[in-house]
């Protein structure tokens, strides 16, 4: 594993900080209100310009194939300046990943360039029921083959970007019969056709500029052609390509992390008490020190994961550490910082306090930081147990 940057990469990463710094951290705090999705609609167009909503598909498909290090560090980047843009950007691009993988020629002919110039605004991954979270395999969302048409019916929740998706990638059931896990099937979806019912976005804690919403499906009828991949082989693809975007909320937290720390570390700069910068304490700088290096730590463990996917191994386990330590660490990050900040980090002219919100569902969604672990000690136990 190389642990510098390539030329490519580094350009990637720099451009991705610049629009972060220029255009995304000055309007985060109005993302962060009711007013913010036309912000986040022309953030969207903006980064499909730059190439970053297929960072990992191939060109002919319109994608900017520059690998996973680079999406990594994209993502990063993007969540120094606001966690709401970088969501949506990670899970767009995990839906693309998964159109690459498993879809057919046409499949990614028609909607990989789609996601990747930003014709789609985003693209949704619609996997979360009301009674399969941690478990998906325990979904009940049916798809029935009727004629040429697959008849799908259930009731998706907690998906990112929903609203203005122009797709959707979902899981239903086509074999009730089949052992847990093993009659499942992906299908491809246009947002806006019959039979689709989007919720209102949920009122969230962090992360408020990105919509969470339920999709509903009520009879809702899509050509046979829209199955992706193997029938009955659909529970393997959704948890093949959650691991890849693990790596992409990993990511993600450790730039809110980063970016909580930065204020942190200019406020001990010009914040005086006791007749001294508070920098000058000791008890703070070791704070921001163990901060700092437990984020560079969340770095490394993130690229070794994505050179790993990049370099065609088996990644599950390296992107299931990484996302665990990212998440927990970056939220101990925008914890430690706030405290660094003293009740001004506390009061919402700062943006520590939206931080610690944007930061907390990192280690809860694709995957609970418990659910990380079952999958680290499953790896580790599987040749004594
Ligand atoms: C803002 C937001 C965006 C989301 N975006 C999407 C999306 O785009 N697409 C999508 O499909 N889903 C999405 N989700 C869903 C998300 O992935 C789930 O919420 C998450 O996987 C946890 O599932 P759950 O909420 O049902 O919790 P549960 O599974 O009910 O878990 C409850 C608690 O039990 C623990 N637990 C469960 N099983 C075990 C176990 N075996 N061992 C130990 N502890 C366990 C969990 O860690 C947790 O602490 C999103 C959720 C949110 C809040």
């Amino acid at each position: 594993m190389h642990l510098s940057l390539t030329e490519e990469q580094r350009m990637i990463r720099d451009t991705a900080r610049q629009f972060a710094e220029s255009e995304l951290a000055p309007q985060a705090a109005v993302l962060d209100t009711h007013e913010g999705r036309d912000i986040l609609l022309a953030n969207l167009r903006s980064l499909a310009g730059l190439g970053f909503m297929g960072l990992n598909v191939r060109s002919d498909y319109g994608g900017t194939d520059a690998g996973v290090i680079a999406f990594s560090a994209a993502i990063t980047e993007l969540a120094r300046g606001c966690a709401s843009t970088a969501v949506t950007v990670s899970v767009t691009n995990m839906v693309a990943e998964v159109i690459q993988a498993v879809g057919s020629e046409e499949q990614r002919a028609l909607y990989l360039p789609r996601i990747c110039s930003g014709e789609y605004p985003a693209a949704a991954f619609c996997l979360t029921e009301s009674g399969a979270g941690s478990d998906p395999a325990a979904m009940r969302t049916r798809a029935v083959l009727d004629g040429k048409e697959w008849v799908l019916d259930g009731s998706k929740i907690y998906i990112t970007s929903a609203e203005y998706a122009g797709c959707f990638v979902v899981w239903a059931v086509t074999d009730p019969d089949a052992p847990k896990g093993k009659g499942i099937s992906c299908f491809i979806v246009e947002n806006g056709l019959e039979g689709i019912e989007i919720g209102r976005a949920e009122e969230k804690m962090g992360q408020r500029g990105s919509a969470t919403n339920t999709v509903t499906f009520s009879d809702c009828r899509v050509p046979a052609d829209a199955l992706m991949g193997e029938e009955g082989r659909g529970y393997r693809v959704a948890v093949g390509e959650l691991a890849g975007g693990r790596i992409g909320i990993g990511s993600l937290a450790l730039g809110i992390g980063l970016a909580a720390l930065e204020h942190a570390r200019n406020y001990l700069g010009e914040r005086e008490q006791f007749g001294a910068k508070i920098g000058t304490f000791q008890g703070l700088q070791w704070m921001l020190a163990d901060r700092y290096t437990e984020m560079e730590a969340a770095r490394l463990l993130l690229m070794q994961a994505a050179w790993n996917k990049e370099q065609g191994l088996d990644f599950g386990t390296s992107a299931s550490m990484a996302k665990l330590f990212a998440s927990e660490k970056a939220n101990e990050a925008c914890y430690s910082a706030l405290q660094i900040l003293g009740g001004a980090g506390y009061i919402r002219e700062y943006p520590l306090e939206r931080m610690a919100r944007d930061v907390r569902i990192t280690s809860i969604y694709e995957g609970t930081s418990e659910i990380q672990r079952v999958i680290i000690a499953r790896d580790l136990l599987r040749e004594v147990l």
